[in-house]
């Protein structure tokens, strides 16, 4: 932990000013399905709830590079093309939450 521990992975802020730990205590949760779009293209979605500190801007970014893929963010919802379901645990894990707080619908 002696490199790069100065800012949140989540919040981007400098780790004193962080809150996301605090917060994340209470009822953060990330609800992730799939949906079927027109001509039947599947997306996943993922729901953030208790997360007002989370910019998904960047974390939808990162999941976009992560997936090679297209995605868009309409308010706590972020949109990702196609089924990630399977992967998507583990790079959110990658970009710093906390797989307890990561619900997948089957
Ligand atoms: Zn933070």
């Amino acid at each position: 932990m002696s490199t790069k521990k100065s800012v949140c992975p989540i919040c981007s802020l400098p780790m004193e000013l962080c809150v996301c730990k605090a917060v994340s205590q209470e009822e953060s949760k990330i609800r992730v399905r799939t949906d079927k779009r027109k001509w039947g293209r599947l997306v996943t979605i993922l729901e953030f709830s208790g997360m007002a500190n989370v910019n998904l801007n960047d974390v939808a970014r990162k999941l976009k590079t992560k997936a090679a893929c297209g995605g868009t963010v309409d308010g706590n919802v972020i949109e990702l093309q196609g089924n990630h379901t399977y992967q998507v645990r583990n790079w959110l894990k990658d970009i710093g939450f906390d797989v307890n707080n990561i619900q997948v619908m089957k």
